[in-house]
């Protein structure tokens, strides 16, 4: 059985159980959870007229047998058994167990136990392996339980609870039913001029596999229309054996270090003429992409697999020695930010075209000091050799791509070096296929536009615009990337709202003002949110959105960005 460990990180905060006073609980009315489900040694149904209420409350509100809670929230659960009364009497063991589930995986939920110390343990569904929650109770006409008092973990829950005598298994037939997840809370800041909700036509094509170009790695694409903070460390920058070209002689070292971010960032930005996404200079502790200077060639992580890397890391390095003409700075800066945006090599496409001539590159390499596994996995092997096509945004082959390593005549076959579409370089010059592209591709920019789209329509009578102009770097009270959500119905001054979780469906309802801007973020305490959700306002149909939003804590400030999801 699968442990899941945030289940148990969280459920041993809980110290134990306590007993409430008989006159609070008799105060505070439970939900009736009706009739018993009891079943024998062997699993078989037996008698039993015991029944059971019970419930859950947060922030001491009425007790509710089904509910849907904020992760952060601390939820009371408490219990009451009205015991068969020829089991009054009667020595038992008070039980606990709970189903549990992650939201995104329902059909497949894991059974844990709570001892006596409140603590959670996997359970095999064997009541012979059933650890009591009270052990060796004589039991009562009614049995009161507190059987949970503190944050629960983000999924889906089902509690029950009952007793085990030396022969049954007694426990309430109806759950409580408890779905906990983040729940964002809506603040109402800005005041606009104009109201942003219209009619819209959106006349642009759904991402349809032929227009794209590049090989986009979509498990690791960021959110479309995100702001990307990058954050520069130059400590390992030798300078004085590779002066960057846009340091001017005389230049103070930080001047220089200012403006060499300043050029990261620019040619960065050739993907956001083109893509939904931005890029601007932060501190290191906050930022997405992370730049060291070291002499160790230049690299990056793919796309959101950064967020993995931990914040002392850098995850990307530009070499100087790469950068040291300005054709060779954009050029660098360009390939790296793409792979750090969630670009592959275009030369292992799933749709490449040649016929490697694998000892003479791997010998080649190998004089440039790699070793033959990595001249595999980064030239000749094809993606589809450790990802399956659906993985990628991606068609034809584009031998003039930013993202293409130069082909040596002698890498590829004769066929390729007479075909232009694969060997657009073999007639012009004497050692080259392809050679190495300075600039984005014509199909390079149709490529991005296709993977971070500026604009999108799921067809389902909602869409989202984000207009880059919007975007005003470094104010305090809204630093995200924000966008206009547009909906085909008509609608009122004032807006009923209603989030929904994708997958459940739970739904929160705000009221919010037409004119105002609405921002997601939740009270007070410092978090980050990556969560798709769904709004509807009124009666129109569901938008499946994805916000990110980060705590600033230089700004005391959240940063969100919210975008439509192609795909969801
Ligand atoms: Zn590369």
């Amino acid at each position: 059985m699968k442990i899941n460990s945030s289940l148990i990180r969280v459920a041993c905060l809980a110290i134990g159980y306590y007993t409430l006073p008989l006159n609070v609980l008799a105060q505070q009315a439970l939900p009736d959870l009706g009739a018993a489900q009891a079943t024998d040694v062997d699993n078989q149904p037996v008698a039993s007229a015991t029944t059971f209420a019970g419930g859950v409350s947060v922030n001491a509100l009425a007790f509710l047998k089904e509910d849907n809670i904020d992760v952060q929230k601390q939820a009371k659960i408490v219990a009451s058994i009205t015991v068969d009364p020829k089991d009054v009497g009667q020595i038992a063991d008070i039980v606990v167990y709970v189903s549990f589930a992650n939201l995104d995986n329902q059909g497949n939920p894991a059974l844990f136990m709570l001892d006596e110390n409140g603590e959670v343990f996997p359970w095999d569904f064997d009541p012979l392996n059933l650890v009591p929650f009270i052990p060796q109770v004589k039991l009562q006409g009614t049995q009161q339980l507190d059987i949970y008092n503190s944050q629960l973990p983000e999924g889906k829950l089902q509690v029950f609870f009952g007793y085990l005598l030396a022969d049954a298994l007694i426990v309430n037939q109806q759950p409580l039913d408890i779905a906990v997840e983040a729940i964002p809370s809506i603040i109402q800041d800005v005041e606009l001029e104009e109201p942003e909700l219209a009619m819209e036509i959106d006349i642009t094509p759904m991402l349809s596999e032929e227009a794209d170009r590049l090989v986009g790695q979509l498990g690791v694409r960021w959110p479309i229309g995100a702001v990307l903070k990058v954050g520069f460390d130059f400590t390992e920058a030798q300078f004085e054996e590779y002066p960057s070209p846009v340091c001017l002689g005389g230049m103070a070292k930080e001047d220089c270090e200012n403006a060499l971010a300043e050029q990261v960032i620019t040619y960065a930005s050739e993907w956001s003429q083109y893509g939904n996404l931005y890029f601007k200079k932060a501190a290191w502790d906050h930022s997405d992409i992370r730049i060291r200077f070291r002499e160790v060639g230049s690299y990056s992580y793919i796309g959101t697999n950064a967020k993995g890397v931990s914040r002392d890391q850098h995850t990307l390095n530009l070499a100087l020695s790469f950068l040291q003409t300005d054709r060779a700075f954009k050029r660098t800066v360009i390939h790296e930010f793409a792979h750090a945006i969630g670009l592959l090599h275009e030369h292992i496409s799933p749709n490449i075209a040649y016929t490697w001539n694998e000892e003479q590159i791997i010998a080649d390499m190998e004089q440039r000091g790699w070793s033959a596994d990595k001249t595999r996995s980064n030239i000749i092997d094809n993606l589809l050799t450790r990802h399956s096509k659906s993985a990628f945004l991606t068609t034809k082959f584009d031998p003039l791509s930013i993202m293409i390593y130069p082909i040596a005549k002698q890498w590829v076959s004769k066929a390729d070096l007479a075909d232009p579409e694969r060997c657009p370089a073999a007639e012009t010059t004497d050692y080259y296929c392809v050679e190495r592209g300075d600039e984005l591709s014509e199909r390079d920019k149709q490529g991005i536009a296709q993977f971070y789209p500026r604009r999108e329509k799921q067809g389902n009578g909602c869409s989202m615009t984000y207009d880059p102009t919007e975007y005003q770097a470094g104010t305090p009270n809204w630093d995200g990337h924000r966008g206009l959500i547009v909906f085909n119905n008509p609608t009122s001054n004032e807006l009923k709202i209603n989030l929904y979780h994708p997958e459940t469906l739970n739904r929160q309802s705000w009221s919010i003002a037409a004119k105002k801007r609405a921002r997601l973020f939740r009270k007070g305490i410092p978090f980050e949110v990556n969560m798709a959700w769904g709004i509807q306002v009124g009666e129109s149909p569901i938008c499946i959105l994805k916000t990110v939003s980060t705590w600033d804590e230089e700004n005391k400030t959240f940063q969100t960005s919210t975008s439509y999801m192609p795909g969801l």
